[in-house]
C-alpha cells in the first residue's frame, strides 16, 4: 500500500429489516426471536459492518461493491466470508487487528447473553484475541423502526496496525 501508516481506522455501518419467517443471525450466531433478517445473504450486521470497517481502513471498495446483492452467489451466504475477506485483504496489505468495538443496536431480544460468544467469532475470524474485540448492546428506547423491532443496526470501528 502507497500510504505506509503504523496504523489506519475505519468505520462501518450496516441495517436490516426485521420480518417474521426468517432467521436471526447476529456476530455468527442464530438467536432465538420470532423474527429475523430479509437479506440476501444471512443478513448478519455485526459480520456486514465489521467488513466495512476493515475494508474502509484499508481504503478498499465496500462490501457491495466485493459481493454485489444481485449476485447469486451470495445468496444466503454465511457473512463468515465477507469477514474472511476482509482479513485477507488487511494481511495482504500489512496490517493486523489494533482493537474492534462493536456496537449492535437491536430492541430484543437481549444480546447480552451472547456478547462473549460473538466476540470469539470475531476474534476467531479476524485473527486476534478476544481482549481487542468488544461488542456492546444497545435498545432504541422503542422509537423509530430499530426501537420497533422491526429493524436492527450495527456500528463498528476498527483500528488496523503496521504489521
Ligand atoms: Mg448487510
Amino acid at each position: 500500500m502507497a500510504n505506509n501508516n503504523p496504523i489506519r481506522i475505519g468505520h462501518g455501518f450496516d441495517l436490516h429489516r426485521l420480518e417474521p419467517g426468517h432467521d436471526l443471525v447476529v456476530g455468527g450466531i442464530r438467536l432465538e426471536h420470532d423474527r429475523g433478517c430479509d437479506a440476501h445473504s444471512d443478513g448478519d450486521v455485526v459480520y456486514h459492518a465489521v467488513t466495512d470497517a476493515v475494508l474502509g481502513a484499508l481504503a478498499k471498495p465496500d462490501i457491495g461493491q466485493l459481493f454485489p446483492d444481485n449476485d447469486p452467489r451470495w445468496k444466503a451466504a454465511d457473512s463468515r466470508v465477507f469477514v474472511e475477506e476482509a482479513t485477507r485483504q488487511m494481511r495482504e496489505a500489512g496490517y493486523a487487528i489494533g482493537n474492534v468495538d462493536v456496537t449492535v443496536i437491536l430492541q430484543r431480544p437481549k444480546l447480552g447473553p451472547h456478547k462473549m460468544t460473538v466476540r470469539e467469532n470475531l476474534a476467531g475470524l479476524l485473527g486476534c484475541e478476544v481482549e481487542q474485540v468488544n461488542v456492546k448492546g444497545k435498545t432504541h428506547e422503542h422509537v423509530d423502526s430499530l426501537g420497533e423491532n422491526r429493524s436492527i443496526a450495527c456500528h463498528v470501528v476498527a483500528l488496523l496496525v503496521r504489521t
